[in-house]
């Protein structure tokens, strides 16, 4: 077979894998004029998040129904530079359901964080006082550690953490599994304490705006649309429809890519932005062996999760979601009317493990069943349609000591930077570690610190305030 040498100007960056971390590297690099070439090998960008067509209707549906928060800066910074960040609808207001008719609502009052949302907490029906105060209690414990304290907590399960914080089971059912299950894809039992305490740190208590919830107004894939255009107006290319089959490895620096059809990419540096299975078999024996970052890299395990479509005939849902307290379906999202006017419902599962193996019919039966037990309109109507989409490796699972194992952006081979939801971009497994980690290896392939874009939202004084006065000593 014939090998094209393609020999690419100085200073050109490779990109391998067109997914979120991918993207941003690509649009960073390009924005910053550097020849850059993106390597995707399906036909659209995106990765696992986005969407395809629904072979019944032709409509564009996400794979799954994908969410960001305020505290999202650089995800939010890549849909700026893409122009579609007017394409994210915010929610100030989340809305928790269980099946005593308890229909609670988180939203900000005008109290500084971390006690914005501590007004609202209070008035949830679905908790008892002391159970609201256990949680009060525990977040507390949460401010004093603060970022640097929570690391000392990366081996042990988060449900032992709250254990030893006086959590009954009802708080950790009721409250604690229902946030942390949808922001990690893994139940308190499983996941590590330091991921869990991010979210609350981060999510709930460092700033006012954190909290707030997006999604896309659109099909997820239409967000990455403009990647394309972007990337080659500045100078880049995007090759779609090409795929890595092996980095090439001197013995010192990587020296190409070579891609299923043979062709083989050479530049100055590389991205692999590639899943961590991925990397994993592309790179050959030596490069394992050269390269400390490689280590880990078959230590990782996935966390499925399901993305459930109905439909029904009729409206049955008036509000933009529904998280359940006490159900197997954790969220349904209102996806709107079609212009049959029938109205499109995405519920979600997380940490699926024990729905994953069902059949489609099954758990089509289970949601509706559920969704009955909220909606007495969906009951009266049936579902008129439904779809499921297994995602068996949706995200790393983000269990104690994992934290360990995931590499860092530069190492022992000078010219390979490594991106992707997976490494070692301090947070767990989601867009904007990925857009994270895209930024942070563009930076370093440019010969800068490999750090992100934007910064964080600032932490709140009280909040820095408890942690510097009561914290533990470090
Ligand atoms: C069902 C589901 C629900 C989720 N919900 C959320 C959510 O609500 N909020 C959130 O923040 N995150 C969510 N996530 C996680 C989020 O989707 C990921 O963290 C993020 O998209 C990962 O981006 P990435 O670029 O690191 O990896 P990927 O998206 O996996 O990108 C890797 C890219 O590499 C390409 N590729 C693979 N092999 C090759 C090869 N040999 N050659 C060339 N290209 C290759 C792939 O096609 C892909 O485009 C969810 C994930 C799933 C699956």
């Amino acid at each position: 077979m014939s090998v094209i040498e393609q020999n690419l100007t100085e200073r050109q960056v490779v990109v391998l894998g067109g997914g979120l971390a991918g993207i941003a590297a690509a649009v960073r690099l390009a924005q910053e004029h550097v020849p850059v070439t993106l390597v995707e090998t399906s036909r659209r960008l995106g990765g696992r998040a986005t969407s395809h067509v629904d072979k019944t209707t032709g409509q564009r549906v996400d794979n799954c129904q994908h969410v960001l928060l305020g505290c999202c800066t650089n995800l939010i910074d890549l849909y700026r530079r893409l122009g579609v960040a007017g394409k994210i609808n915010w929610a100030d207001v989340l809305h928790f359901y269980d099946k005593q008719g308890h229909h609670d609502q988180m939203v900000a009052s005008d109290l500084p964080a971390p006690l914005h949302l501590s007004e609202s907490l209070m008035r949830f029906g679905t908790l008892t006082l002391s159970q609201k105060m256990q949680i009060a209690r525990a977040m507390l414990a949460m401010m004093r550690l603060g970022p640097e304290g929570r690391e000392s907590f990366a081996d042990i399960t988060f449900e032992q953490w709250l254990r030893e914080h006086g959590q009954s089971d009802q708080a950790i059912q009721r409250f604690w599994e229902v946030i942390v299950v949808s922001a990690l894809n893994q139940t308190p039992r499983r996941c590590s304490a330091a991921y869990a305490m991010q979210v609350f740190q981060e999510g709930f208590l460092a700033h006012r705006e954190a909290y707030r919830m997006g999604t896309a107004a659109v099909p997820l894939g239409e967000l990455y649309d403009t990647a394309e255009h972007v990337i080659e107006n500045s100078g880049g290319r995007v090759m779609h429809g090409a795929s890595v089959k092996r980095i090439m490895y001197d013995g010192k620096s990587v020296t190409g890519v070579q891609l299923a059809d043979q062709q083989t990419l050479t530049a100055d540096a590389y991205i692999s932005a590639l899943p961590f299975d991925r990397l994993d078999k592309a790179a050959d024996e030596s490069l394992h062996e050269a390269d400390e970052r490689f280590v880990g890299v078959k230590q990782f395990e996935h966390s499925p999760i399901l993305g459930i479509h109905m439909w029904y005939a009729k409206p049955v849902l008036d509000g933009p979601h529904m998280i359940f307290v006490d159900s197997p379906l954790q969220w349904v999202f209102n996806k709107g009317l079609d212009a049959d006017g029938s109205q499109y419902l995405h519920g979600v599962i997380s940490a699926a493990d024990v729905w994953i193996d069902h059949s489609a019919e099954d758990i089509l039966a289970m949601a509706h069943r559920e969704l009955s037990a909220y909606l007495p309109a969906a009951e009266a109507q049936g579902l008129a349609r439904g779809k499921v989409i297994k995602e068996k490796r949706a995200t790393f699972n983000p269990a104690p000591g994992v934290d360990a194992h995931r590499p860092t952006t530069c190492g022992a081979v000078g010219n390979l930077f490594l991106a992707g939801d997976w490494t070692a971009t301090g947070w767990p497994a989601t867009m904007e570690g990925a857009a994270r980690s895209g930024y942070m290896a563009a930076a370093a392939a440019m010969g800068r610190p490999a750090v992100p874009a934007v910064a964080d939202l600032p932490t709140a004084p009280l909040v820095s305030w408890v942690n510097r006065l009561f914290g533990p000593r470090v």
